[in-house]
């Protein structure tokens, strides 16, 4: 069996540089997230905030939290003081909530949108109707304390490669419209995430440079 160090390692052999590899601890104990700081990596990811902030008390400062699951508005306020990057955000009124909270906290939130690229119905995210009325938006300009510095996409759960690309390169697509398009200064598109341990590498043919990794690294979760 392969340790932690171990798969980490080779993950990380396989991502081409400027490639930001978020390492899914969720459902993970602290001592398995120590395991991968020890060798020096930094950025850890979780989709429960009552988990997140659990962790973040009992580990490091230096850890860079990024807060991957969907994020109800009544919860930002635990994660305002320290949180890395919020990738789920998928509502105007979420990302009040997280300009709000950060405000509070004097500092500015750097926020992903998640985007409804999957053909499957369960998956959360905007449409990409919703994401140019939001992009494009005059209320955006009022949210000094917020940021948003990319897109975030979840293909369909499946094995056919071609339709988990498809999906991915219509993200990277939309993606790179977007950037062009955008005009209020609180919105720079530098982050696409998308890849998870079972389609990364389609993710990373498509353009992704921010891959969420959990299972491929911690092992398999119950
Ligand atoms: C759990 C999760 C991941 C990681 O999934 P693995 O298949 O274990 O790599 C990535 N992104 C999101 C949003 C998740 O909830």
């Amino acid at each position: 069996m392969n340790s932690i160090k171990e798969r980490l390692a080779s993950v990380n052999s396989t991502l081409p540089e400027g490639c930001t590899l978020v390492a899914v601890s969720k459902t993970k104990p602290a001592e398995s997230i120590m395991e991968a700081y020890d060798v020096g990596h930094r950025h850890f990811g979780e989709n429960k905030v009552q988990e997140l902030s659990a962790k973040a008390e009992q580990l490091p400062n230096e850890i860079k939290w990024h807060m991957i699951g969907h994020l109800q508005r009544n919860k930002v306020k635990y994660l305002a003081p320290y949180v890395h990057l919020i990738h789920g955000v998928d509502s105007l009124r979420l990302l009040k909530e997280i300009n709000k909270q950060a405000e509070r906290n004097n500092r500015t939130i750097d926020c992903l949108l998640q985007v409804h690229i999957a053909s499957e119905e369960t998956k959360f995210g905007l449409s990409k109707e919703e994401l140019e009325a939001l992009i494009e938006g005059a209320e955006l300009d009022l949210l000094k304390n917020v940021r948003i510095v990319g897109l975030m996409g979840m293909a369909t759960n499946s094995d056919n490669d071609a339709l988990v690309s498809s999906e991915f390169e219509g993200l990277k697509d939309l993606y790179d419209r977007t950037k062009e398009k955008s005009t209020h200064s609180n919105v720079e598109l530098n982050v696409l995430s998308m890849g998870m341990s079972g389609d990364y590498k389609l993710a990373l043919k498509a353009g992704s440079n921010m891959v969420r990794i959990g299972s491929a690294i911690f092992g398999l979760r119950n």
